[in-house]
């Protein structure tokens, strides 16, 4: 069996829901009540895009987000530049 190409979706799906949610609730244990209504918002954002089948894609430009900010930020819906730019 031929290994996933690299920037494809196929290892994401169901795993990617149990990752997000783990790692949300890693991140609740530290956080203020502020920022808590933030990350529940970023967090329903992404597995909105689970159940859209546009996980892993970023809202900003389309591009695949790579791989290493879904793993330190699994909910992250757009890409660092895109994010970089909302904050301006
Ligand atoms: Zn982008």
């Amino acid at each position: 069996m031929a290994a996933p190409e690299p920037g494809t979706q196929v290892q994401y799906g169901k795993r990617a829901g149990d990752h997000v949610a783990e790692a949300a609730d890693r991140m609740a244990r530290s956080r203020t009540a502020g920022e808590l209504e933030k990350l529940e918002e970023e967090v329903r954002a992404a597995l909105a895009k689970l159940d859209a089948g546009t996980y892993g894609r970023c809202d900003g430009c389309n591009a695949l987000i790579p791989e290493g900010r879904l793993g330190a930020l699994p909910w992250a819906t757009r890409c660092v530049d895109c994010q970089a730019r909302l904050r301006h």
